[in-house]
């Protein structure tokens, strides 16, 4: 289609309503001049990665908080988030035989997008939280207003999350041993998390083995690890973009990996057309309503010259939908040719409100949608390239089950999520061993 007779591009749907447009702008200006946050070698690199899942190579392992805060930036929660995520790595390596690439939803996920512009509790109406770049959680008028400064806070912080990560994952902290060790203190140190120690062992001896043959130290002893979050407000991200003289390519420098949500994926959205001027590996959720057709129109908006690793598609349909609902799109985008990654999210479609008013999951729901997600790939013939996990490394109480024995009665002790409730440590670890089990048979 030329560009004349493109369709118009929407405007952007979940913009927060600035009181001040003059301060928004005088902080885009300054963010344009801050250096970036990452670089266009790195988003490359993913890309590259992510191709290896494209062709069933890799397995895709994305895991952080629904919406990190500033208060909750601080080095032993990262650390405690990241070492969550490479021991699941560690796990899911085991059970796939496959390499994991990993992604954290850190250092940026600070916008939310909501169901709601606002939010009434006993009968008092404020604006809805929209994460920590946007306004507060807490439920006074002046914590809700939007204010712009929090856009340089959100960089800030995202700096200093990736000074964390950039040191933790070089610096010998993160090596494959001592990672596999935290795993073995989890399967020692719980009594239901001894039923894992047939398979914590042979990773065990897995490692033993490779380090025998001589596996490269530095391989052992350092990580990749990515950055990504849902590129949901275009004032930040624009302003976060780069565009190479050189190359004349333009990368978003705010995070390694960008993805849209479920809330503004329409193929003539400004949301599409900023991420289709980037060239950071990129991702679009996917939820029981979509349209198998405008699935594939997004597919040719985002992936145009078909790039392997590219576009991942993120299903998130919620347990009981996906077995029908998610054949038909996989067939469509099939049949198109774009080498796209299939990911399941099976957080976003099983949130359900508890009777203390508390949104909650239930992770037997999250594990079932993983099962179905798998089956429906095995049925296609697809590769299920990965998993998109909110989770933390505390021992939080925000979703029911699983070994870690939380009910819906604990839910008030540890509810600590700014958004959605994310799986506890001994969750993630467990949901790491039974989705390996999965993978191996
Ligand atoms: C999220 O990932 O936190 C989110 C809001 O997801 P979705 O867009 O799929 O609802
Ligand atoms: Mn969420």
């Amino acid at each position: 289609m030329s560009p004349q007779n493109s369709p118009a591009v929407t405007s952007a749907k979940q913009q927060p309503e600035w009181p001040d447009a003059g301060e928004l702008n005088r902080v885009v200006k300054e963010l344009k001049a801050l250096p970036p946050l990452v670089f266009a070698s790195e988003c490359d690199l993913l890309t590259q990665r992510l191709a290896d899942v494209s062709r069933g190579e890799a397995f895709f392992l994305t895991g952080g908080d629904c919406a990190e805060t500033f208060a909750a930036n601080t080095a032993n929660s990262v650390r405690a988030r990241l070492k969550t995520v490479l021991q699941m790595a560690v796990v899911l390596t085991y059970g796939a035989t496959l390499p994991v690439v990993k992604v954290g939803r850190i250092a940026g996920q600070y916008f939310k997008p909501r169901s709601s512009n606002e939010e009434t509790i006993n009968g008092i109406s404020l604006p809805s939280y929209r994460g920590d770049a946007i306004n507060d959680v807490a439920f006074t008028p002046e914590a809700r207003r939007p204010d712009p400064q929090r856009l340089i806070r959100a960089y800030k912080s995202s700096n200093a999350t990736l000074n964390l990560i950039r040191s933790f994952s070089q610096d010998g902290s993160a090596d494959l041993r001592m990672v596999h060790a935290w795993n073995r203190d989890f399967v020692a140190n719980s009594d239901s998390g001894k039923k894992y120690d047939q398979l914590a062992k042979d990773i065990d001896r897995a490692l033993a083995f490779m380090h025998a043959c001589g596996a490269d130290p530095v391989e052992f002893r350092s990580v990749e690890f990515f950055t990504a979050h849902e590129a949901l407000l275009l004032d930040y991200e624009k302003a976060m973009s780069r565009t190479d003289y050189v190359t004349g390519r333009t990368y978003d420098t705010s995070a390694h990996f960008l993805w849209m949500g479920e809330r503004t994926r329409e193929p003539n959205g400004a949301h599409a057309e900023f991420m289709s001027s980037i060239q950071n590996p990129i991702g679009c959720k996917v939820g029981p309503k979509a349209d198998p057709a405008d699935v594939v129109k997004m597919v040719q908006k985002l992936d145009p010259d078909k790039t392997p690793g590219r576009l991942t598609l993120i299903s998130r349909m919620g347990v009981g939908n996906v077995l029908e609902k998610l054949p038909p799109i996989i067939e469509a985008v099939e049949k198109s040719g774009h080498p796209v990654i299939w990911v399941c999210d099976p957080m976003h479609g099983n949130t359900r409100e508890s009777a203390s008013g508390l949104k909650t999951r239930e992770f037997s729901d999250v594990l079932s949608e993983i099962k179905d997600f798998f089956t429906v790939h095995r049925q296609l013939g697809t590769h299920p390239g990965g998993m998109h996990i909110e989770l933390t490394g505390d021992d939080v109480t925000e979703c029911i089950g699983g070994i870690s024995g939380v009910m819906e009665k604990d839910l008030p002790m540890r509810y600590e999520t700014a958004c959605d409730p994310r799986l506890n440590r001994v969750q993630a670890l467990e949901l790491a061993f039974q989705v390996s089990e999965m993978l191996a048979k």
